[in-house]
């Protein structure tokens, strides 16, 4: 993912910002006594983020990337009603050819009332932001960049097995979210160069017509010390979902984690989920004010990997996103 860079999306940002209706206060008033959500299990979550991260750098075309989707398809195979492999060959910035796949997990398949959830599963073929050059073409663990999200979304996905919720959930792992164009070839920007699976399924639904009420993204939602913020892209598509489950993490005990904070626009996949399959949908997505990316330190190096891994923030994470499904009608 990248920083957005467009000047007319944040003047169309601000525009949106000064024209936000105020949220009402009641939104979590009204769910609260409802929220009978199971408890997240931080252990298992990190053993799902280890495992991806056991098969090597999960970068399309590679040996390791076949392996992954193959465990990720069994895994959900085990809890969803069904799954969906959509299959499709993604053209790169540099030409290359990519098998991809997106893993779709559905649960509760009969509900029409549903809520969508992703996270990207490949990780990134570059150390593009390393210091040490010859680490650029070397390809990272993506364990908080890709795994953290996906191990979250799978341990949610033992829980809605055990317990089915009131709402219908979906589940998309998508592929390609991290070959975007590398920052150390300095060639000429091209457009729309990242998160290729979500706007292949945005185009191409695995269901015709398919729709969600909303959408939340978990990207890097596991490293050491996180905290996460109001990302702007969020903000403009989807302010009360950003709003509800900013609450619902504070009334669960984790404000600590979610800032009352706005930070600048982040194209991720769902920026494309918004624009493209038109769901509302929102980050949840580390934000560190003292990198120049804004992301953590670690981000496109070979730090990333299962030392920065935290369960306390897999947990803060986990247990947010629970509590919002279980109080959905
Ligand atoms: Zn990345």
């Amino acid at each position: 993912m990248k920083q957005i860079l467009s000047i007319i999306f944040f003047v169309m940002l601000f525009v949106a910002c000064e024209n936000e209706p105020k949220v009402e206060d009641n939104t979590l008033k009204i769910t609260e006594k409802n929220i009978v959500a199971p408890d997240f299990n931080a252990d298992s979550a990190y053993q799902y983020v280890k495992s991806q991260v056991d098969f090597g750098p999960r970068v399309p075309n590679s040996e390791s990337h076949v392996k992954c989707a193959n465990y990720l398809i069994s895994e959900m195979k085990k809890y969803a009603d069904s799954v969906y492999v959509q299959q499709f060959t993604a053209n790169a910035y540099n030409g290359d050819k990519l098998k991809a796949k997106n893993i779709i997990a559905e649960f509760n398949s009969n509900q029409t009332n549903r809520i969508l959830l992703f996270a990207h599963w490949d990780s990134r073929p570059y150390a593009d932001h390393s210091e040490n050059p010859e680490e650029w073409e070397v390809p990272i663990d993506g364990a908080n960049d890709g795994a953290s999200g996906v191990g979250v979304l799978m341990e949610i996905a033992r829980n809605l097995h055990a317990k089915m919720p009131t709402v219908g959930v979906d589940i998309i792992f998508f592929d390609v979210e991290d070959y975007g164009q590398a920052d150390h070839k300095n060639l000429p920007y091209q457009e729309d160069t990242w998160c290729l699976g979500s706007q292949y399924w945005s185009k191409n639904k695995h269901i015709p017509g398919y729709y969600a009420k909303y959408g939340i993204l978990l990207d890097m939602v596991g490293a050491k010390n996180a905290f996460f913020t109001k990302e702007g892209t969020s903000v403009y598509f989807a302010p009360s979902i950003v709003d509800r489950v900013w609450k619902i993490a504070e009334k669960s005990g984790y404000g600590n984690f979610f800032l009352n904070q706005k930070t600048s626009p982040v194209t991720d996949d769902h920026y494309y989920v918004n624009i493209l399959a038109q769901i509302p949908s929102i980050d949840i997505i580390q934000h560190d004010p003292t990198t120049e990316s804004g992301f953590g330190a670690y981000w496109h190096t070979h730090n990333d990997n299962m030392s920065i891994i935290d369960k306390v923030t897999l947990q803060a994470v986990g247990q947010t996103v629970l509590e919002l499904i279980y109080s959905e009608k």
